[in-house]
């Protein structure tokens, strides 16, 4: 490994921000994949001029760029004149373009036109010059994840040196992911990818499930009446499916055979009360029962949630919650108290784990929302507890078509909740263009002053130049300006600091903020029953099953929820996978036509649905390469079950290796 330094042009000050999306060595550069590509069409006439897609035109700068400040905002503005057309273009926190951009001097502007009063306008458009754009027409141009003080051409440069750096030993798919002659280049490198990481993906799985073959343990685990007092506490009946899954998990808690159980439910199944009665029957026989979330959002709800229905039924036992945001003194102390056994529930993020806990006598480790967790966190987790013989359960809202879950599961049993709560109100839906937006926003107005309580989504934290995306930061500017002053509106996203994150989420809660407008970082498990809309912006950029997990948010509660998908494509592929969003609440039947409708050959907009945090493989799109790879491993390891023949040694390592990249969790 060669520190980022080495490349020339990245000093000390840049090696920081680069480590910020993940960037540490030259090495990883080259696996530092786009998050998407563009190809620039030619530039518009000035006739040419519209509003319906993206363009790129030449102006010139009519009068030096006025910059403004709007509280933590800066906003310059700048008066373009294409041939005689009139434009106005404004950016947000980049007053530097007040010098770059000279008056009299004419510029390739990128963007979407929207009319205003009687000319054009354009937001956060992208500059070239003309020699630039043509070179840049001539290409199929990486789209990276960025961070507040790279841009994309600095990271394009960056990944290109970083090739030449490496030389030769550099495979020729990895540098036709970023820099691809032609789009069937660019799909040929990325099927071989895709190919590989599902090979190795299913090999390593195969691998610890032998090695951790049928894990016995020597708990004495019995039923306890406790669990039943809890169940008839209840504010409603348990579905029969949740019965049925309580039952399975009995069943295996009370065996000497180690439980490897996933919970698959579609969101609002009611998965977290099977955990709460599983993590009481363990503690009530004297063991202690980990549950680990994804976030410190989920973990937080969770600790509140069991607390409550513990605090309902009149048990006693000692709940404690472990995240990294606490101070170090009170982490120290829950640990202490897991090493001693004061505490019978720990509840935590991924810091229960990477925080070096000991327990006093662990029997049983949640797992909740297991689709976000990586690979690498995954065979962490089981064989760490192989050793303690642990009994393991892990819950996915992911309703993954049941031919996929065998071979991205095979680890595992698996129990379905395929029935929701019967009080549940479909979620009504609906997919609209921005012609919409004025009345949607009159919509979300009515439901606040209802009482109710609104999510807005977007797919970026802050303006990232070229990319035609809505970002939370400028949405909460203009949902600012187009409330009154009485709506409260916050702000939520990855990368604010966890208590902040934390209060913005008390504070939905509390019903404190009426909008909250958000990343996809509310995905999981949030439970705001009094929140009865969410819009989703740019809702093509989302794979289906990411938007049905998103739209999981509402519909918890006893009034009517709404689903707004907004989207400006116009791609009529886009817009049938986003109707069957609109058909279907089923999150089974969703992910069976998101794997009919979706194929290879997507080169552009490859819409990750973010399951199992693969890098590059999309386990709906890539579905026959998923196949094949599972087909594949069997063949190798029915000849080879331990990889040790010397053939297999280049195998065996990268499958060794395997989840020590991963891609950003989230958009930026
Ligand atoms: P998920 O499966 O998405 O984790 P939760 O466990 O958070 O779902 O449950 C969603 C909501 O439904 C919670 O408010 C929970 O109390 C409620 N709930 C769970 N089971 C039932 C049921 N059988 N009947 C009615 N409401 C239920
Ligand atoms: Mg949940």
């Amino acid at each position: 490994m060669t520190s980022l330094t080495a490349i020339k042009g990245i000093g000390e000050k840049n090696a920081v921000l680069y480590s910020k999306i993940g960037i540490d060595t030259v090495e990883d550069c080259v696996f530092y994949f786009p998050r998407d590509y563009v190809k620039y069409e030619r530039l518009c006439g000035p006739d040419e001029l519209t509003t319906d897609r993206l363009l790129a035109f030449e102006a010139v700068v009519v009068k030096r760029p006025l910059v403004r400040r709007v509280k933590r905002l800066s906003i310059t503005t700048v008066m373009l004149s294409a041939s005689s057309t009139a434009v106005s273009a404004t950016w947000f926190n980049m007053p530097y373009l007040s010098k770059s951009l000279k008056s009299g001097s004419s510029y390739v502007f990128y963007g979407r036109l929207e009319t205003e009063g009687d000319h054009f306008h354009i937001r956060q458009p992208r500059i070239f010059t003309k020699e630039q754009y043509e070179q840049a027409c001539a290409r199929i141009n990486p789209v990276y994840h960025l961070t507040k003080g790279l841009t994309n051409n600095a990271v394009s440069k960056t990944v290109k040196r970083s090739f030449e750096y490496l030389g030769d030993s550099v495979r020729h798919e990895l540098y036709d992911m970023h820099f691809p002659k032609d789009e069937e280049t660019l799909l040929h490198a990325r099927n071989s990818l895709v190919y590989e990481e599902f090979l190795h993906f299913i090999l390593r799985l195969r691998l610890l499930r032998s090695e951790g073959e049928v894990a016995l343990n020597d708990f004495n685990i019995i039923e306890v009446a406790q669990c039943n007092r809890i169940i008839e506490k209840l504010p409603f009946r348990l579905t029969g499916a949740q019965l049925r899954v309580w039952d399975e998990v009995k069943e295996d808690l009370c065996s000497d055979r180690s439980m490897r159980r996933l919970i698959q439910g579609d969101v609002g199944s009611g998965k977290t009360i099977i955990a709460t009665l599983a993590a009481v029957m363990c503690a009530m026989n004297s063991y202690q029962c980990a549950i680990m979330a994804p976030t410190e959002i989920l973990a937080d709800q969770h600790y509140q949630s069991v607390t409550n229905i513990l605090k309902e039924s009149g048990i006693d036992l000692k709940v404690a919650l472990l995240t990294g945001s606490m101070s170090e003194t009170s982490k120290k102390n829950v640990r202490e108290m897991a090493r001693s056994g004061e505490v019978s529930i720990l509840i935590g993020t991924h810091a229960l784990f990477q925080e070096k806990v000991i327990y006093k006598n662990l029997a049983l480790v949640i797992t909740d929302e297991q689709h976000r967790f990586g690979v690498g966190q995954r065979s962490a987790l089981t064989s760490k507890n192989a050793s303690d013989n642990c009994h393991v359960l892990v819950m996915s809202a992911t309703p993954i078509p049941r031919s996929l879950a065998l071979i991205l599961y095979g680890d595992l049993d698996i129990s379905v909740i395929d029935e929701l709560p019967a009080h549940k109100k479909p979620i009504k839906n609906a997919v609209v263009n921005e012609s919409y937006r004025a009345t949607a926003y009159r919509f979300i107005e009515k439901e606040v002053k209802a009482g109710h309580q609104v999510y807005v989504i977007c797919p970026l934290i802050e303006e990232s130049a070229g990319m035609d995306a809505r970002n939370v930061t400028d949405m909460y500017s203009e949902l600012r300006s187009v409330f009154e002053d009485s709506v409260k509106i916050g702000m939520l996203h990855g990368r604010m600091k966890a208590a902040d994150k934390q209060k913005v989420m008390d504070d939905f809660s509390n019903n404190y903020i009426n909008i909250l407008i958000s990343t996809t970082v509310v995905e999981v498990g949030v439970n705001v029953p009094n929140a009865t809309v969410m819009m989703i912006e740019n809702a093509d950029r989302f794979g289906l099953a990411a938007l049905h997990q998103l739209r999981g948010r509402i519909g918890r509660g006893q009034n009517q929820s709404y689903c707004i998908f907004m989207s400006a494509s116009d791609n009529e592929k886009t817009m049938k996978r986003l109707e069957i969003l609109k058909e279907n609440n089923d999150g089974f039947k969703i992910a069976d036509e998101d794997l009919k409708l979706r194929g290879p050959g997507d080169v552009f907009g490859f819409a990750q649905s973010g399951e199992m945090d693969f890098l590059l493989a999309d386990i709906y799109s890539d579905a026959e390469l998923l196949k094949k790879a599972a087909a594949d491993a069997d063949r190798i390891l029915r000849d080879d079950p331990s990889l040790s023949k010397s053939s297999n040694s280049e195998l065996k390592r990268a499958v060794n290796n395997y989840g020590r990249i991963h891609r950003v969790d989230e958009t930026l």
